[in-house]
């Protein structure tokens, strides 16, 4: 009894070196895997446990079934077979008979095995082989356990260079363990929160995650450990978004009608009227939490996530039309010059016909005057438009990061929408808040067609907030998906394409992708231009492009796409995002199984954009790995963006889907964005309730906890 229950910041400031029977060897071989404190070695957690009441004994085994026994190295060789290839023949016992394990390849395993002769006790995993009336196994999984008793064992990922065994790790938690029993672990999550969540206590899951009696207790116990790192990486990030918040002045905009007269409609209710269709519930929705955020005097930092075609463009608009008819200006910003000029060209059209109030014109009102700004505008206007822009006489710019150049200025920068933001880097994002002028802090509104798995979202955009368009406009033209295969697949593609042609449709042609060279690629889209217009599409119009094209030229060849003076169009991933051409009905990607389930769904969302029914075809050379067929098949099944990125997040881990982001996130050693989704939700909503309106977390000793976060993590989390 001598202190207060220990918290995680007590025990990570005692180092193991304190520990019963940790010499200096030891001491060094924890170091390496980088075990230091008493906190380090409890979270150092079991790989996975044996259950001894499952095990069986050698001579119960069944040839050609998996199963798990536990036995000793009697003896060891190693020789060398063909192709100087190693292999390792063990002679394992148990009480019950004998068997042989042969590892090739690993000779390691020789000098591995030979140190565990005698009375360390393996627990051996593997298909039994009869062979000659011999029992063995080819490349079994081999884990020491040691002389440990209890019926489970937990497994500890164990380092064979820094010798650290299995046993050693029991043996040290179970001593920490053992000491902190007088004085107890804290628990600091508030009680009512952790009976509302059905988990344990913190000390009970240390125990149980190290020393379970069954495997029902690891259950539980991991629930408890997977909700509390969550839990420290939400209250991070909702802390940083809270001291976003109120450390910054936004924009308090004038949502309503902006007439004195309420029967004149504001801005965005005409512009909403005008429109030529109902805005779906999912746009409304969106609208209205816009609205909300605009509202109110705190900057508005919100991620808009909805899939191709769910109709993103209107929100936005009508996001900005909020800042405009409170006399404030708006920008959108594009990733690339083809899509702001896309951008530009729609947003006008939908905005044809709308006024805004102008005392000083004659008729009292103007036409809301829409700026392109890019690296092609021209020198003359670019001088207007900054003019204009810094004046505040035109209300509405769309660029592209030309936006975000030094010399532009807004006279009142309310609303920033920027699209497709996996394309930008968080430091642009940063730049165009940086560009309006004053004080307050323009309000922010990211877009991205990527849909992301909401548990995943909330994780990498932590520090925004979440609007999704779950759902797409009515009436939308179906897509069929068909994986074509071989020679005999390519050909009917090709008479697909012809016969869409035929009917005054368009085609587009997906080059193979090559990461990590644009060059490549761009020779490649060059190569496969040559060929299909001398063969299988000779006769067509068939235009090229590529990411490594003159600016002038990629326009030239969208513009004639769009005009049907080019039929069929050969292009590399740049026609991924945004583009929009409603003519276009069918789409052949090569090699499709090169590509990741998102950046498939992003490209088919190319297709299907009129009122004609479309094709996609997605081609391989033949049969794929198992990976690319499942991502192939995912998409000739489900058109759900949602359901893909799921699916996504299944087939290849969070580390994928988060991208770099995820890489300092060593923090999470137990949870998984793909196993926990619930708890990544619990996790979020608990620290939106800890966490108050300044960004201080509610509850001291859980404030404290968040100061065990990585390094990397804390520069990660400081970084978005
Ligand atoms: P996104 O940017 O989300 O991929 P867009 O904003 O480009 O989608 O919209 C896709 C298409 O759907 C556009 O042609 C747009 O005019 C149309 N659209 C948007 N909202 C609706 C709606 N509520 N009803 C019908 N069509 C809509
Ligand atoms: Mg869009």
């Amino acid at each position: 009894m001598t202190g207060p229950p220990l918290t995680l910041v007590d025990l990570a400031a005692m180092p193991v070196s304190k520990l019963e029977r940790v010499g200096p060897r030891k001491l060094e071989s924890m170091e390496q895997v980088g075990i230091r404190s008493l906190l380090d070695l409890l979270t150092w957690y079991p790989r996975r446990y044996l259950d001894r009441s499952r095990e069986s004994t050698i001579a119960e085994l069944a040839a050609g079934e998996e199963a798990l026994v536990l036995a000793r190295v009697v003896s060891v060789e190693s020789r060398r077979v063909r192709n100087h290839r190693v292999m390792v023949t063990a002679e394992f016992r148990d009480r019950s008979g004998r068997l042989r394990c042969t590892f090739f390849n690993q000779p390691w395993r020789k000098q591995q095995l030979e140190t565990l002769i005698g009375d360390v006790e393996i627990a051996v995993f593997g298909r039994l082989e009869l062979f000659q009336g011999r029992r063995q196994m080819t490349n079994p999984v081999i884990d020491p356990v040691g002389d440990r008793t209890g019926r489970i064992i937990p497994v500890y990922p164990q380092s064979e260079k820094a010798r650290l065994t299995t046993w050693n790790l029991a043996e040290w938690t179970g001593q920490t363990l053992r000491r902190c029993a007088p004085r107890g672990i804290a628990d600091p999550l508030p009680d009512e929160i952790r009976r509302r969540l059905g988990l344990i206590g913190r000390e009970l899951a240390f125990t149980d995650i190290h020393q379970p009696a069954d495997l029902h207790d690891v259950h539980a116990a991991r629930n408890r450990l997977v909700f509390d790192e969550l839990l420290r990486l939400q209250l991070a990030l909702v802390r940083r978004k809270r001291e976003l918040e109120s450390s910054s002045l936004g924009i308090e905009h004038a949502v309503g009608p902006r007439s004195d007269e309420a029967s004149v409609p504001g801005l965005v209710d005409r512009f909403i009227g005008a429109l030529p269709y109902p805005l779906t519930g999912a746009q409304r929705r969106a609208g209205d939490e816009i609205a909300a955020d605009l509202a109110r005097p705190l900057p508005m930092h919100r991620l808009l996530q909805g899939d191709v075609g769910a109709g993103k463009t209107v929100v936005a608009v009508e996001a900005m039309l909020g800042a405009v008819q409170g006399g404030h200006q708006a920008a959108l910003m594009a990733p690339t010059e083809v899509l702001a000029e896309q951008h530009a060209q729609g947003i006008r059209s939908m905005l044809a016909g709308l006024t805004i109030d102008d005392d000083g014109s004659l008729l009292g009102s103007r036409p809301v005057e829409v700026a392109l700004l890019t690296g092609r505008t021209p020198a003359a206007e670019r001088r207007r438009i900054l003019a204009g822009l810094a004046d505040g006489s035109i209300p509405f710019a769309i660029g592209t990061h030309a936006l975000i150049e030094d010399a532009v200025r807004f006279a009142s920068l309310g609303v920033v929408v920027i699209d497709e933001q996996h394309r930008f880097g968080v430091e642009q994002r940063a730049a165009l808040r940086d560009v309006g002028s004053g004080d307050a802090v323009p309000d922010v509104l990211v877009m991205t067609a990527t849909p992301i798995p909401r548990t995943a979202a909330m994780t990498v955009f932590g520090d925004l907030d979440l609007t999704v368009l779950d759902e797409l406009p009515p009436g939308r033209t179906p897509i069929t998906t068909e994986w074509l295969v071989g020679d005999e697949g390519e050909a009917a593609a090709w008479e697909a394409v012809r016969a869409e042609v035929a009917d005054g449709r368009r085609a587009y042609v997906v080059c193979p992708l090559i990461e990590e060279s644009a060059k490549l690629e761009a020779s490649s889209a060059e190569e496969v231009h040559d060929r299909l217009r001398a063969g299988p599409l000779a006769g067509l119009e068939v235009g090229l492009l590529h990411g490594r094209m003159k600016a002038d030229d990629k326009q030239d060849v969208m513009d004639r796409f769009r005009a049907g003076s080019v039929q069929v169009l050969v292009a590399t991933t740049v026609i991924e995002v945004g583009v929009d051409v409603p003519e276009a009905t069918v789409m052949v990607v090569l090699d499709a199984d090169r590509f990741g389930i998102a950046q498939l769904h992003q490209l088919r969302g190319r297709v299907g954009r009129g009122s004609a029914a479309s094709r996609c075809i997605l081609l391989t050379s033949g049969p794929s790995g198992p990976d690319g067929s499942a991502r192939l098949e995912a998409l000739v099944r489900t058109r759900d963006g949602f359901e893909l990125a799921e699916i996504d997040l299944d087939l290849r881990g969070e580390g994928t889907v988060m991208g770099d982001r995820q890489k300092g996130r060593s923090d999470l050693r137990l949870a998984s964005l793909r196993r926990d989704r619930e708890w990544v939700e619990a996790a979020r909503s608990v620290a939106l309730e800890l966490v108050d309106a300044t960004g201080v977390v509610t509850v001291p000793e859980l404030a404290a906890e968040l100061t065990l976060l990585d390094a990397e993590d804390e520069a990660f989390l400081t970084k978005s």
